[in-house]
């Protein structure tokens, strides 16, 4: 059995876990499946767009300076969108057009069709109107050669839909991370599979997990949980190894005589990079890696409290997934919010406190949301935020600052909206 030497401080270890992970290799992805994905090169627009000026209406093309009310005008030709005319405008002359419809030669401006008698040969026109009315500009979006998206943007709809108008049918993207989660105990039962027997418990970790590696962009899957048996284990543990980018495990990584997973590990050829952060929940955690084919697995041994492997994913793996899928923000939103009274740590690690947060006119204010044991899973499904308190200091005071993770976003828009 090995104790744990030295714990590290939290800071410490989300600093050595983004040293030791990097992008993911570059590839290009067809429009379709670039959402949730991260542009690896900036992207330039390659024209004008729109490409051509273009009515915003449906109406007439005309000459504004014809624009009498009252004036009636001959109708010579038609522009739908994708059709231009083939003749121009002259005096007293229009064209008929179509939202998207090519301004024809000698127009320059558009009357919609409500400010005139209507659609016919012949109409006449109730309104006089400005040059450049109803038209759109070419490069009035974009124009050729800006800078339309960044590298390391999150593509989502409005990307996408940028990329198209511009003739892009597969954007540059950094892989995605190929994730696996392995849960070890033998005490573990697969949800729905049968009920329990004295002593077992429903795996609930290796779920979670996926879940939040999913939400972290990654592709993620779980293996069926390993028992505490070392050969089993071993097994288990080389075979996630073999085709991930990244293993997480809970579970069996703690100073007790069944904790094997750190020494089967390092039998596996990963090297350790830290074991121990002075932290509640997640005193055990581990980060390894394994270089050997070039580009190498990090893995990640979360305890198996659940609230501990939870809040570990947060502190630890998402930020890792986030920078291995090339995301410049690789964090969820981290604000100060502050208690209304005294707060103790008495832990001598960083307490990341489960708390909900309520708007108030001095901020967001915390609160615990209950009792903080780590196997409290229902706990989580109430916290808005983890409040981090600590290592050095007693605790917190009423109103003093404290650093939070949002763990749901939406609190955030709730408080802005006022409600
Ligand atoms: P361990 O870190 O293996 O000592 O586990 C600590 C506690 O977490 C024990 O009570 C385990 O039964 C529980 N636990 C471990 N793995 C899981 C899991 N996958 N799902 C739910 N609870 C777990
Ligand atoms: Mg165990």
């Amino acid at each position: 059995m090995q104790l744990f030497q030295k714990l590290i401080d939290h800071n410490d270890a989300v600093r050595l876990v983004q040293e030791n992970v990097r992008r993911l290799p570059v590839k290009t992805v067809p429009l379709v499946e670039a959402r949730g994905l991260s542009l690896s090169e900036d992207l330039y627009a390659r024209f004008d767009s729109p490409p051509f000026d273009n009515s915003a209406v449906d109406g007439y093309a005309v000459r504004s300076m014809d624009t009498e009310p009252g004036r009636t005008f001959e109708v010579v030709g038609e522009a739908p969108a994708g059709r231009p005319a083939e003749g121009s405008v002259g005096e007293g002359e229009a064209i008929k057009i179509f939202t998207g419809g090519v301004i024809p030669g000698g127009a320059d401006a558009i009357v919609m069709v409500e400010d005139t008698s209507g659609w016919g040969e012949q109409f006449e026109i109730r309104k006089a109107v400005p040059p450049g009315n109803n038209l759109r500009q070419r490069g009035g979006d974009v124009r050729e050669g800006d800078l339309i998206l960044t590298a390391g943007t999150e593509i989502g709809a409005p990307e996408i839909a940028l990329a198209a108008t511009q003739g892009y049918g597969e954007l540059p993207v950094y892989r995605r991370p190929r994730v696996v989660v392995l849960s070890t105990g033998t005490e573990l039962v697969e949800p729905g599979t049968r009920e329990l027997a004295p002593g077992e418990i429903f795996d609930s970790n290796s779920y979670a997990l996926v879940a939040q590696a999913l939400e972290s962009g990654a592709d993620a899957r779980r293996v069926s949980a390993a028992s505490d048996d070392a050969d089993v284990l071993r097994t288990a543990l080389d075979e996630a190894l073999e085709d991930a980018d990244v293993v997480v495990t809970s579970g069996g990584v703690s100073v007790g005589e069944k904790d094997l997973v750190k020494s089967t590990l390092l039998d596996l050829g990963v090297s350790q990079v830290f074991w121990g952060v002075k932290l509640k929940p997640g005193k055990p955690v581990f980060f390894g890696a394994r270089d050997d084919d070039g580009d190498g697995v990090r893995f990640f041994g979360l305890p198996g409290n659940p609230v501990s492997a939870m809040v570990c994913f947060e502190l630890f793996v998402r930020p890792a997934l986030m920078k291995m899928t090339g995301r410049e923000d690789r964090h969820r939103p981290l604000i100060d919010v502050y208690f209304d009274h005294h707060v103790e740590n008495k832990f001598g690690r960083m307490h990341a406190m489960r708390v909900t947060l309520t708007r108030t006119e001095k901020g967001f204010r915390a609160e615990s949301v209950g009792a903080q044991g780590s196997g409290l899973v229902s706990s989580l499904t109430k916290a808005d935020a983890l409040a981090l308190i600590g290592p050095e200091s007693e605790g917190v005071s009423a109103g003093e600052p404290v650093a939070a993770i949002i763990l749901r976003e939406d609190v955030l828009l709730k408080a802005a909206s006022g409600t």
